[in-house]
């Protein structure tokens, strides 16, 4: 019968990119639909903010390092590329985040979820709020629901609902962290959709986190800040997964290919490459940040790309630091720590990765990492790499005494990476959507519209890969 190969060009090899280009090589195969994969990337290398560094016996992430599993998608992929083996847990004896409070280190109350209590007694013995601001945590089963519709912003329903204490002290650097965000512009519709429907429902985020709880029957141990049960990592890095998912993906990857215009004649699209170089492809599915695709779409929709450029993006980097156990007069027994805006120091958070997960480091060493930059402190990404890692050992110093200079340091900016989902984004996104859906043979993917996790990534990538046949199959 002689079927004619389609060929699909995916612009970006982030996650969400491998993503679509993977599920596209299994969804042709069950489909037996012959196509070619093309994916175009402007930097050397794939995987995005997924990028580990193994040094000295040190497994050392320089972007992400774990993803959530209440959504499924990148467990699933993993275990579809055979790593089941490979995933590991977060070490459930150092489950705790502490909080900089003061200048000095103090553990967010247990059962604290990102942005609420879930009970009151941990809240009333912590030192972490004042008097006045317990009471006013104390208050929020009595808060009457919003009644407003419309989206908001996280600091508008955390001070609603909670106060002015639990947005500076936890929700800021614990929830807005996240984002690496200002929380008077973050939307709380697009990232914290579970907190917004607690409130619908139950009326006060205590009790739905109460509910919830009760939901899930037994506890374990204590713990507080994020879900930590929820998150895995890869035993080898992060960067395992993108070199798995790599080495499946049939068809070729072109790096240093930045696609600077794209346009569609004779039911074809024509992408034209940063060096000049062009290639043709009958459908294209565009993985690359908003604001690239709102540089290289201007010839092909207008409107889209004027809706894409209004998702703002912030950059941040991290500092990787390997220390000996003794450099620490006493030795960390938690995940790390998160900095609120309000206490002005210079990092945004601290982790132990060796204390969150195995495997990250030589017997009597400890790897930790520093956070820093985000849209509250820009003003760090303008400084050369040795001023950040001074920034950083001053921190380290000031609130955990080490005074012992690093062994291994690797700092990695990572510039306009995390995209600011700000009041109206959903709204934003649903428009955009639509303009893109009038466009044919075009899906975009990514970490811009509909959730940052990786998991939202992978999903959102295997989802274009999907909608892409669709449509190749439509225009057949
Ligand atoms: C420092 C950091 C830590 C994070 N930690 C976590 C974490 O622990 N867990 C978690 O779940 N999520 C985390 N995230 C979020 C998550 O990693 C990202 O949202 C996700 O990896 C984004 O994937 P993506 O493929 O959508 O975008 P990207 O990875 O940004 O990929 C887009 C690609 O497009 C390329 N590109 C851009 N313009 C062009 C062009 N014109 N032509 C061709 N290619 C182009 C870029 O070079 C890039 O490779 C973190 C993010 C950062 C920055």
């Amino acid at each position: 019968m002689g079927l004619q190969v389609k060929r699909i060009a995916i612009i970006g090899a982030g996650i969400t990119g491998l993503a679509a280009a993977h599920r596209l090589g299994e969804l042709a195969a069950q489909r037996e639909t012959p196509v070619e994969t093309v994916i175009l990337e402007r930097s050397d290398r794939m995987g995005g903010p997924l990028k580990t560094i193994r040094r000295d016996g040190f497994v050392m992430e320089t972007g992400a390092d774990s993803f959530l599993t209440d959504k499924p998608a990148a467990a699933e992929l993993a275990k579809r590329l055979g790593l089941a083996d490979e995933l590991i847990p977060t070490r459930v004896q150092f489950r705790r985040t502490l909080v900089v409070h003061d200048g000095k280190l103090v553990e967010i109350p247990e059962g604290f979820s990102l942005l609420a209590p879930t009970h009151l007694e941990p809240v009333m013995e912590s030192p972490l709020f004042s008097e006045q601001g317990k009471r006013r945590i104390a208050l929020e089963p009595t808060i009457p629901r919003r009644t407003e519709t419309g989206d908001e912003s996280l600091a508008s329903f955390v001070t609603r609902r909670l106060g002015q204490e639990v947005l500076e002290r936890v929700a800021q650097p614990l929830a807005g962290g996240i984002y690496t965000a200002d929380p008077a512009r973050l939307s709380v519709a697009a990232t914290m959709p579970r907190f917004v429907e607690m409130e619908k429902n139950a009326g006060s985020l205590i009790r739905g986190l109460q509910a919830a709880e009760q939901a899930r029957g037994s506890q374990g141990p204590a713990t507080s800040g994020a879900r930590w049960s929820l998150f895995l990592s890869m035993r080898a890095g992060m960067g395992s997964l993108v070199d798995a998912v790599a080495s499946r993906v049939a068809g070729s990857f072109r790096p240093r290919a930045e696609v600077s215009s794209i346009s569609y004649r004779d039911r074809r699209w024509h992408l034209v490459l940063g060096d000049g170089g062009r290639i043709d492809a009958d459908g294209v599915v565009c993985a690359a940040p908003a604001f690239a695709a709102a540089r290289f779409l201007g010839a092909a929709d207008t409107r889209l790309a004027q809706l894409l450029a209004k998702i703002a993006y912030a950059s941040a980097a991290t500092v990787n630091l390997t220390f000996r156990e003794g450099d620490f007069p006493s030795p960390p027994r938690t995940f790390g720590f998160v900095v609120p805006i309000v206490e002005h120091r210079k990092i945004i958070a601290g982790s132990f990765s060796s204390l969150k997960f195995e495997d990250r480091a030589p017997a009597g060493s400890i790897l930790v990492r520093a956070f820093v930059g985000g849209v509250l402190q820009n003003e760090m990404m303008a400084l050369p790499d040795e001023e950040i890692v001074n920034a950083v050992r001053d921190e380290f110093r000031a609130l955990l005494g080490v005074r012992a200079a690093p062994g291994v340091v690797a700092v990695q900016r990572w510039p306009d990476s995390m995209p600011q989902y700000e009041v109206g984004h959903l709204d934003r996104v649903g428009e955009i959507e639509r303009a893109a859906a009038r466009l044919p043979q075009f899906v975009l993917a990514g970490a811009a519209y509909r959730g940052v996790g990786i998991p939202d990534c992978v999903r959102s990538g295997e989802h274009a890969a999907q909608a892409i046949l669709a449509r190749l199959g439509e225009a057949a």
